[in-house]
Formats: structure tokens, sequence, C-alpha cells
């Protein structure tokens, strides 16, 4: 071959100077200060097409660029080329973002938009006013990752409710479980030979204020087969500390619970945020990857088991609320619709535009209030114009939202986890068959 062929030019070269595709043209300093700051492969992934901003709730709800994916990549790429400080308007691009990653499903580039979202709210977290910083501090190192204490704040609950603005009262619920635990081990029916263990996540949130959704679900587990166990040493998932800046702490709560679960075939995840989160724990820290799974897709693709029946009770209507986590982060849509229908009786009814974040999004509900209750809103329109008196909703952030949105609208609307109807489902079909082979 010879020597003096011609290298191609750069792409773009032929362009006016200064437009780029993706890259830069040099090496530039960046503005990040900490190490786990979103990284330039991500960032430039981004072509700026535009296409993910019809599909972003807060860009609909504000006609803002700096409210939408592209914006707020161009305001990261910004402190990435050492044009812009982590400062609070990049703080503020950054905290009215659901983290619901609508954005993600339509990208033709694939950007990795949750990921990028963590890694720059890490980078703001040092930021932060101290009484802010504190009352995360709080909230997510000191009450969340330690079950002690987060039965002391549930045993509290009642009277510490009233004492908040009716804002918060409104989303916080109205009782706890403080002092109820679940089985550490449950078995399979008695003459059932075990398909297998499956480790259950209590949750931290979840455990105190949904403990019969728990409840719920180990009883189906274990009446389809798997023997049941719930570590003692388990911790929360750690998801709302990676949404909210607080890596360390995620990475620790992933650490402890991959060791709480090891050996388990499955672990089994009743909340849509958790499960997203768990799914990804051996991105986040090496040596966590979990066998993780959500419960309703679970028990979908493995089957009930065949002495499973379930039993309808009435003519009812579900509407189903596809948490963002559920439907974006884990793609499950068929599988609780397909069960839910498997009772007799029961109809799944889809709420108009639901695929469209309801505006729970973590503490998202405490901090952009404003933009949230809009989402609130329409989300419970939506659901009231359904007709539906049952929503089936697999997340505690989403469920709290949706009661308080449709208390906003005085609709007499249940919101349960579809695993409640499932297991509601069973215990009639157990109740009536003779002799009972209910657990
Ligand atoms: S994660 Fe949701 S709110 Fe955030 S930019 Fe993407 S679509 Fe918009
Ligand atoms: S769709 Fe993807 S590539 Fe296009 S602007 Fe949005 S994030 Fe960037």
């Amino acid at each position: 071959m010879s020597d003096d062929v011609t290298p191609p030019a750069p792409l773009g070269a032929e362009m006016p100077t200064g437009v780029r595709f993706v890259g830069r043209e040099g090496p530039v300093a960046a503005n990040w200060i900490g190490s786990d700051h979103p990284v330039d492969a991500d960032l430039d992934a981004c072509v700026a097409c535009g296409l993910c901003l019809p599909h972003c709730p807060t860009y609909r709800l504000t006609g803002d660029e700096t409210a939408s994916p592209r914006g707020r990549i161009a305001a990261m790429r910004a402190v990435a080329d050492g044009l812009a400080e982590v400062d609070d308007t990049f703080s503020s691009f950054m905290d009215r973002c659901l983290v619901c990653r609508a954005c993600e499903d339509v990208c033709p580039s694939h950007v990795p938009f949750g990921r990028m979202m963590e890694a720059a709210r890490t980078e703001i977290e040092p930021h932060r006013a101290p009484g802010a910083r504190l009352l995360r501090w709080l909230g997510l190192d000191v009450v969340l990752p330690h079950p002690a204490v987060l039965r002391a704040t549930a045993l509290v609950q009642p009277l510490a409710r009233m004492l908040l603005p009716r804002r918060l009262r409104a989303l916080v619920p109205r009782t706890a479980a403080p002092l109820r635990w679940l089985p550490a081990e449950r078995l399979v029916p008695a003459g059932t030979e075990a398909r297998g263990t499956v480790a259950v996540l209590a949750g931290c949130v979840q455990d105190r204020w949904f403990h019969d959704v728990n409840l719920a679900t180990v009883r189906v587990l274990a009446r389809c087969g798997w023997r049941v166990i719930v570590p003692r040493a388990q911790r929360c998932c750690g998801a709302l500390h990676a949404h909210n800046g607080r890596m360390d702490t995620a990475r620790r709560l992933a650490r402890r619970n991959a060791s709480a679960f090891a050996g388990a075939d499955h672990v089994v995840v009743n909340a849509a945020g958790c499960g997203a989160h768990m799914s990804g724990y051996g991105e986040l820290a090496e040596g966590t990857s979990l066998p993780v799974r959500d419960v309703m897709a679970f028990l979908f693709e493995e089957g009930l088991g065949s002495d499973v029946r379930l039993a309808g009770d009435e003519e009812t209507t579900v509407a189903y609320h596809d948490a963002c986590h559920a439907l974006r982060a884990q793609g499950i849509e068929d599988q609780p619709r397909s069960l839910l229908r498997a009772v007799p009786g029961v109809s799944v009814v889809d709420i108009a535009g639901g695929d469209r974040c309801c505006g729970a999004a973590g503490l998202y509900n405490v901090t952009e209030a404003g933009l949230s209750s809009e989402l609130r809103r329409a989300k419970a329109d939506a659901i009231g114009e359904t007709g539906a008196r049952i929503v089936a909703s697999a997340n505690p952030g989403c469920t709290m939202q949706l009661r308080a949105g449709l208390d906003e609208l005085n609709a007499s609307v249940r919101v349960v986890h579809p695993i409640e109807i499932l297991d509601a489902a069973i215990a009639r079909a157990d109740a009536h068959s003779a002799p009972s082979v209910r657990p």
C-alpha cells in the first residue's frame, strides 16, 4: 500500500467552524468536583435531536428547554467542557427532573439519562444549603438505612403527621406498622415440593407503611411453591440515595444487600423503584449483582403452579398504573395485567397517558411540589375517567401520590398493590376447595 494516502477528513470538517457532532476538539478542564460525575461518553451520546422533548413530563409542563432532557444534558456538557459551574442554576435544572426515564425510551442514541442524572445529582449534593443537607442526611443516612430508627419514626408517625404542613400530610399514610415483622422463612404447603428458594426484599418504606403488601407477597410466593426467606440482615435498597446524590451510601447499602441476599435463587421485589435500582447493583458497586425479579413479572413468567387456582369476588374493573421504574427501567407492562386478567370477574383498563409519571418520583413530591401536584392532578383525573373503583400500583411512592391525588378529587377509588388482588383471589379459591390447601 502506498504511504501517501490522505487520511479522511474528520467528521464535520466541512461544516462551519465551531460545529461539532460529538466529542470535543481538544482537552478541556471540566468543572466537576467529585469522581461520580456524568462521564463524557454518555454526554457525547446525545446528538441533540430533540426527539425526547415531547415525551418529557417536565418539558411538557413548562415548555422550557432547561427542563428537557436535551437541555439538562447540554447543562451537564457545559460543566464537562469547563464552560459552566455546578451552581444553583445547574442544580435547579437537575432538581426539576423526575428521573422517570421517559426520555431513555425514545432516544435513538440510547442515552443512559437515568445514570447521568444520578451522577449529576451527586455533584450537586455538596453545593446544597446546610439546612437542606442536614435534612437529607437525617432522612437518607440516619432513618432509612437503619430499621430500628425507621420503626421508631413509624411509631411517632401518627403524632408527627398531624404537625406536617397540609401538603405533606396528604402524602403520608395515616397508619404504619412499627412493630410488625415478616416471617424469616415461609415454607411451601405440606406435600408440595419447593420449586426453589426466593428471598424477598422487605424494603424500608414498603415494610413500615405497606406491610400488608409484603405479607401478601410472601403468602403468594409460598403458595405458588417457592420457599420464601426474608433475610434479617437486609437493608433499604438505596434507590432514594442514588437518585438524590448520596452515592456512597447507595454503594454501602448495595454491598450490604448483596451479602444479605447471597445464595437465593431469586431476589423478589414488589416495589418498582427498588427493583429497578437493585437490578443495577452490579453497575453501582463491583461484585454486588443480584438475581432480582419483580414479583408480578416473576409469577407470570414462572407460572403460578399447577394446583393454584384464582377465584373472583364480583365484576371488578381495575385501572393499572404503570410505575416509571417498572415500565421503563424493567420493561414490565403485560405481565401484571395478564395475571390480574386471569382472576375471574376482573377486567383491567389502561389509564389515559398512563406512561406519564404521576409526579411521585422519590422525593420529588416533597422537593418540587408545584410540578409534582400538576402531574398528580392529571393522573388522578385520568384514573377518574376510567370509572374504575380500584387502581393497581406496584410502587409505594406512586401509591401514596395516587391516594393523595384521588383524595383531592374526593374520588372513592382504592389504590392497592396488584399482589394483593392476586393474594385475595388465591385465598378465595383455596377457601372454596375442600380440604383447603392454603398454608
Ligand atoms: S427523566 Fe423524565 S423528567 Fe427527567 S429529563 Fe427524562 S423524561 Fe424528563
Ligand atoms: S432523544 Fe436522545 S439524542 Fe435526542 S436530544 Fe434526547 S437525549 Fe439527546
